[in-house]
């Protein structure tokens, strides 16, 4: 079969397309047939090396397809199931054995490409609006970078919820997107200072809660900006890592909550990863959440997918496109 690899870390020209044996599932496994997988920022921690891993590094942390085989031990799936996962690597490739347990199932209205779009992302954009900072109507949030994957989601999420959104974007088209999303208002962050523009809009008070992916450009300022005991949910790092801090700013800034999520501790169990897929999708059929493909490619074209996301070419989400 074929898969992505990255042999030694470094930029998209180390992607390199392989062959390999279809993957014989274990006791609790099961073996999907991709058909669409997932482009996302964790790939390029992998394969940059800042995210540790075994070699070669295998790529893809996100897939939709259909159970060929399953594990003498596996009760969640069956063949023919068609299925969506996320958080689990491998997923540029033709086949890959997935512990069953983060397997979900697609309801039969939805297509490989929206589901294989919505996973990561979706389930993402879910946890942060519900779970980690649930929404109420009536706050205010602030989402970095609205016009992309997960912002996009967030944004849209976060309106369902009743919230005022506040996005910022690198570029005015991707601004007018956002406001196509919902949002309440929209900052361009590269020409305005986001600090004071939020302090207007929000009458000096600051925002319930910012939702920042893209980490050391934003992070600081991002503190500024959210009213005493609000909470800054760092959950990524387009821009970089940001730098270590002393807990003290938390309460010199009016005794903030920080956390830095990841999605698999939300997904903790197969009870609330299906109750959380269930809901996205849920979400996506009543017309509440738009799924946005920015860019389908094949995986020959992968390299292609990774330049875009990572030179901020790119808006809502792409996918590698495995089979037809
Ligand atoms: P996006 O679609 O948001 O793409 C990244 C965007 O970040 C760019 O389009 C750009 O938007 C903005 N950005 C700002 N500075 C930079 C920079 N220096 N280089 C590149 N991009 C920059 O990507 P994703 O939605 O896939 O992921 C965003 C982040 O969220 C990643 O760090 C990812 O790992 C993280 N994430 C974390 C999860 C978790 O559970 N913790 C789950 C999912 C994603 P603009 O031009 O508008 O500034």
């Amino acid at each position: 079969m074929k898969r992505l690899v990255v042999v030694e870390p470094g930029g998209p020209e180390r992607i390199v397309l392989d062959e390999a044996p279809v993957p014989v599932p274990g006791p609790k496994d099961a073996l999907v047939a991709i058909h669409v997988s997932g482009v996302n920022f964790i790939d390029v921690y992998f394969r940059t090396g800042l995210y540790a891993s075994d070699r070669p590094i295998v790529l893809g942390s996100e897939g939709a397809g259909v159970v060929e085989r399953v594990g003498d031990e596996v009760t969640e799936v069956e063949p023919g199931d068609r299925v969506v996962f996320a958080m689990h690597r491998g997923s540029h490739a033709e086949y890959v054995a997935v512990p069953s347990r983060l397997l979900a199932k697609i309801p039969d209205d939805v297509d490989f490409r929206t589901a294989g779009a919505a996973m990561l992302q979706g389930t993402t954009a879910h946890y942060l609006t519900h779970s980690t900072f649930p929404l109420q109507a009536g706050q205010t949030c602030l989402v970095h970078a609205a016009a992309g994957g997960a912002g996009g989601l967030v944004v849209q999420m976060a309106k369902g919820r009743g919230a005022r959104v506040i996005g910022t974007a690198g570029t005015d088209a991707k601004v007018t997107e956002v406001r196509a999303l919902g949002a309440d208002h929209a900052i361009n962050y590269a020409t305005e200072d986001f600090e004071d523009e939020v302090r207007t809009i929000t009458g000096g008070h600051g925002v319930d809660v910012v939702y920042d992916s893209v980490g050391r450009a934003t992070f600081d300022k991002g503190l500024k900006v959210i009213r005493p005991r609000g909470m800054m949910v760092l959950f990524g790092q387009s821009s970089g890592p940001v730098e270590p801090m002393s807990p003290t700013v938390l309460n010199t800034r009016g005794s903030l909550f920080l956390t830095r999520p990841n999605l698999a501790h939300y997904v903790a169990t197969h009870d609330e990863l299906t109750w959380r897929v269930n809901d996205v999708m849920r979400q996506i059929a009543s017309g509440q959440v738009t799924i946005r493909i920015g860019g389908e490619y094949s995986l020959d074209e992968a390299a292609g997918a990774y330049r875009d996301l990572e030179g901020r070419k790119t808006t809502g989400k792409l996918v590698l496109k495995v089979r037809s």
